[in-house]
C-alpha cells in the first residue's frame, strides 16, 4: 500500500490564504503586519531564500523590507540596524539570514533582536518559552512539519515519535513540539547506537540530518507518518530528502516529499510567526 502524501504546497496554499484574510482586517485597520529581512555578504542560497521570503509577504500582503548589505559590515553597524527596527513601529518580525560572515557573532546578533520580534524563534528566550511550554514564537521549520502532522487528523497523544537530528533549529524544538502535543518523544542524533531499533518503534518520525537515505524502508514501522526535513542532493544534482521515499512510501502511512514538503511550509510559518506578531501587538 502506498502512503498518502502530505503536501507542502497544498497546505501551505490553505494556510497563506487563511493568512492574507487575516491580514487583510489588520490592514484595513491600519495594523498591516511588516517584516525586516537582511542579508549580509553575498551568498548565493541566502540570496534565493530572502527573495523567496520577500515575495511570499507580498503575496498575502504584508510590508515588507529588504535590506541587503556587504559581506564587510561591522558586527557593531549590524547591531544598530536591528536596534532600530526593533522601534519602528511598522516592523513586527525581523529576520536576519543565516549564515552570517564569520566577523559575526551570530548569537549577539540573534539576541539582539527584540523578542516580540523574534520570528524565527531562534533566540535563548523564545526556546526558553517553548522548552517551558509558554506562548512565544516557534522555529519555523518544526512549526510547519506539526502543521503537517495534524492536518492527518491522527492524534499524537499516546503516539511514540521519534526525532532524528538535535540541532537547535530543527531537532530539539522539534522534539518539544511533539512532546506539547502529547507524544512520547525519543530524540536520536550521530552518537545513537541502532538508530533502526528506535525508528522501528516509531508512529511518527521525523528525519532531521542532512544525509540522503538515511532512513529506509526496513527501519519504519508500517502505517508511520513520516516527515523529511532533510535538504541534499543526488548524483543528478536533484533536491532530495533524508529518505528513501520510493521505498518508505511503501511502508508508512502518511510522508512527505522533497522537494515540495517541509520546505514551503518554513515559508508559511514564518508569515504566520508574522502575523501573530503584529495581532499580539494590536489585539
Ligand atoms: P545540523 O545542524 O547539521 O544537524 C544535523 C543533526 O543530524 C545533528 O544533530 C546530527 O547529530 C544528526 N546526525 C548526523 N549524522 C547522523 C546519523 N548518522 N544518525 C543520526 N543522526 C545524525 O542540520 P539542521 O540544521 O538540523 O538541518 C538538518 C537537515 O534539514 C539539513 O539537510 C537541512 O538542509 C535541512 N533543513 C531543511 C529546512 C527546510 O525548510 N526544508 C529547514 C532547515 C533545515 P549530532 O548532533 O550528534 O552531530
Amino acid at each position: 500500500m502506498s502512503a498518502q502524501l502530505i503536501s507542502g504546497v497544498a497546505l501551505s496554499e490553505q494556510l497563506r490564504a487563511e493568512i492574507a484574510q487575516r491580514t487583510a482586517v489588520l490592514s484595513a485597520a491600519g495594523k498591516q503586519p511588516g517584516l525586516a529581512v537582511i542579508l549580509v555578504g553575498d551568498d548565493p542560497a541566502s540570496q534565493v531564500y530572502v527573495r523567496n521570503k520577500v515575495k511570499a509577504c507580498a503575496d498575502v500582503g504584508f510590508h515588507s523590507i529588504l535590506e541587503k548589505y556587504d559581506a564587510q559590515l561591522s558586527e557593531q553597524a549590524l547591531l544598530e540596524r536591528i536596534a532600530s527596527l526593533n522601534a519602528d513601529p511598522a516592523i513586527h518580525g525581523i529576520l536576519v539570514q543565516m549564515p552570517l560572515p564569520k566577523h559575526i557573532d551570530s548569537t549577539r546578533v540573534i539576541e539582539a533582536i527584540s523578542t516580540r520580534k523574534d520570528v524565527d524563534g531562534f533566540s535563548v528566550l523564545s526556546a526558553g518559552e517553548l522548552a517551558s511550554g509558554l506562548p512565544g514564537f516557534q522555529p519555523c521549520t518544526p512549526y510547519g512539519c506539526m502543521k503537517m502532522i495534524a492536518s492527518t487528523g491522527i492524534d499524537l497523544r499516546g503516539k511514540h515519535a521519534v526525532v532524528i537530528g538535535r540541532s537547535n533549529t530543527v531537532g530539539k524544538p522539534m522534539a518539544l513540539m511533539l512532546l506539547q502535543a502529547n507524544a512520547t518523544v525519543t530524540i536520536c542524533h550521530s552518537a545513537t547506537a541502532d538508530l533502526a531499533w528506535h525508528t522501528r518503534q516509531a508512529d511518527v518520525v521525523v528525519a532531521a540530518v542532512g544525509r540522503r537515505n538515511m532512513l529506509t524502508a526496513d527501519m519504519v514501522k508500517p502505517g508511520a507518518i513520516v516527515i523529511d526535513v532533510g535538504m541534499n542532493r543526488d548524483d543528478a544534482g536533484k533536491l532530495c530528502g533524508d529518505v528513501d521515499f520510493a521505498g518508505v512510501r511503501e511502508v508508512a502511512s502518511h510522508i512527505t516529499p522533497v522537494p515540495g514538503g517541509v520546505g514551503p511550509m518554513t515559508i508559511t510559518m514564518l508569515l504566520m510567526n508574522t502575523l501573530e506578531a503584529a495581532e499580539r501587538l494590536h489585539p
